[in-house]
C-alpha cells in the first residue's frame, strides 16, 4: 500500500529529512586543507553529547560493535580479567566478544528484565583484593529487554570498593536520548553508534575515551591495527583520518549534531521520557500487558519490550504488523524470542508518530487473536500525553 513505512525498531531509527539531505554531497579530497574544519566541528560537537571536557571522541567506520572491540583491544592486555553483567542479548554479545578475544570474564548473571546490580558489582570488586579485574563493563540501556541501568551507581560501587579498574559503558541505545555523563561518572570508554539516538544510518562507531583509558592503551600489548586509538588520534588532532572516512556519514553527523544542539540535549531527554510514558501507558493501562522490564527503576525511555500473553507468539505479531500495516516492530532476541515484541521510541519522533506504532501493534495483536480492547492502547497513550502539564518544547527544525 502507498504511504510510508513505520520504522519502530530501536535502531536504525528514523533519519530526519534535513540529515538525509545533508548527506547528498559530492565527494571531496579528505586530505585537502579544508577537510579539518569538518573533522573538528564533528569531534567538538560529540564532546557535548558525551558531556566531556577531558575525554577524546573517536569516530570509526564501523558500528557500535567495532567500538566494543576497540575498547577491549586498546585498553587491555591479552587474557586480562574483566567484570561484566549479563541480562539481555546486547550485554550477552559483549561478554561473548570478550571470551572470543581470550579475556577472562567474571560474569554477573542477572534475570532478563532487570539491570546492572551495583551491589553485586561492588561485592565482586571488593573480593578482588589483588586487582586482577582490569575493566568493568556495563550496558547502560539493554535494547533487547528495554532496561536502563544506573551507570552512576556502578561508578559509585567501584569507588566504594576502592578499585582501580577501567569503566567501559555501552551507551549505543542511550547516547543522545537518555542522559550520559562521561566526566561526571568517570567513564573510561563509552561505546556508541550512529544509527540510534544520533539519527543517522548505521556506519559509524562513535566512542569516547578518557585520559586514563589512553594511558592504558599506551601500555597495552594487545594486537590491534585498524581500530588503534593512537593512529586515529594522531591524525584527528590535525583534522584528518588515518584512512578514507565516509564523507556522507561525516556530513550527516555534523547535521545531526546541529539538530541535537538546536533542541538541546536536556530537552531531548525530557522528550524521550515523555514519549516513553505514553508507550508504557498503552502497554500497561490500555492493553493490560506487561513490559519485559520488571520494575519502574529499569524502564527504558528509548525502547519498550512488550510481553505477549502466554500461548501467543510475538513473532506473529511482528510479521502481521509488517506485512499488513507496513509497521516495523523490533523482534524478541534469543531468550525472549517469540515472547516479546519491541517498540523503539528514540530519535526523531513525536506523539503522533508513536500513535502509528501503538495503533499498528494493537491491530496486529488483535489480528493474531490476542484479546485486547480495540483502541485501548491509543486511548491510554492519548490520556497520558494530554494529561502532562508541560509538553516538551518542539524541536526548532
Ligand atoms: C544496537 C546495539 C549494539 C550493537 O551495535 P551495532 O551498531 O549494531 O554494532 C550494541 N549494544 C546495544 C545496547 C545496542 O542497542
Amino acid at each position: 500500500m502507498p504511504g510510508q513505512n513505520f520504522l519502530f525498531v530501536p535502531g536504525p531509527t528514523n533519519v530526519p529529512a534535513r540529515v538525509l539531505r545533508s548527506m547528498m554531497v559530492p565527494m571531496e579530497d579528505h586530505r585537502s586543507p579544508k577537510f579539518p574544519d569538518l573533522t573538528r566541528e564533528v569531534l567538538a560537537g560529540l564532546k557535548t553529547v558525551f558531556k566531556t571536557e577531558k575525554g577524546t571522541p573517536i569516530v570509526f567506520p564501523s558500528s557500535g560493535t567495532g567500538c566494543w572491540e576497540a575498547a577491549l583491544t586498546n585498553c587491555l592486555n591479552p587474557g586480562d580479567k574483566v567484570l561484566a553483567s549479563r541480562f539481555g542479548q546486547f550485554s550477552h554479545l559483549w561478554v561473548d566478544m570478550c571470551q572470543r578475544l581470550g579475556f577472562d570474564v567474571e560474569i554477573i548473571e542477572v534475570e532478563w528484565g532487570e539491570g546492572a546490580p551495583a551491589d553485586r558489582y561492588r561485592a565482586a570488586l571488593e573480593a578482588d583484593t589483588q586487582h586482577k579485574i582490569k575493566a568493568v563493563l556495563v550496558c547502560q540501556n539493554e535494547t533487547a529487554t528495554g532496561v536502563t541501568s544506573d551507570v552512576a551507581a556502578i561508578r559509585a560501587a567501584m569507588n566504594l570498593a576502592g578499585h582501580p579498574a577501567l569503566l567501559f559503558v555501552d551507551s549505543v541505545s542511550a547516547l543522545a536520548s537518555i542522559d550520559f555523563r562521561m566526566d561526571e561518572w568517570a567513564v573510561d570508554v563509552c561505546v556508541s553508534g550512529s544509527q540510534k539516538g544520533l539519527m543517522l544510518p548505521a556506519g559509524l562507531g562513535v566512542t569516547c575515551v578518557s585520559e586514563k583509558a589512553l594511558e592504558a592503551a599506551c601500555q597495552s600489548k594487545h594486537p590491534r591495527c585498524y581500530f588503534d586509538y593512537q593512529d586515529m588520534i594522531k591524525n584527528n588532532v590535525n583534522g584528518y583520518f588515518p584512512y578514507t572516512p565516509s564523507l556522507p556519514m561525516l556530513y550527516g553527523l555534523k547535521e545531526s549534531l546541529t539538530v541535537i544542539a538546536e533542541e538541546g540535549l536536556e530537552n531531548i531527554f525530557v522528550r524521550h521520557h515523555y514519549l516513553a510514558g505514553g508507550v508504557r501507558a498503552a502497554v500497561q493501562e490500555g492493553w493490560g500487558l506487561k513490559l519485559c522490564a520488571r520494575a519502574p527503576q529499569w524502564y527504558s525511555d528509548t525502547v519498550s519490550a512488550i510481553v505477549v500473553p502466554e500461548g501467543f507468539n510475538a513473532a506473529h505479531v511482528i510479521d502481521r504488523a509488517f506485512k499488513r500495516y507496513n509497521l516495523s516492530l523490533g523482534a524478541g532476541l534469543s531468550k525472549v524470542a517469540g515472547k516479546v515484541f519491541r517498540i523503539g521510541h528514540l530519535g526523531d519522533l513525536n506523539e503522533l508518530m508513536l500513535m502509528g506504532a501503538i495503533a499498528g501493534a494493537e491491530m496486529a495483536m488483535l489480528d493474531v487473536g490476542i484479546q485486547i480492547e480495540p483502541g485501548s492502547g491509543v486511548a491510554a497513550a492519548s490520556q497520558f500525553w494530554r494529561n502532562q502539564k508541560v509538553a516538551p518544547q518542539v524541536a526548532a527544525a
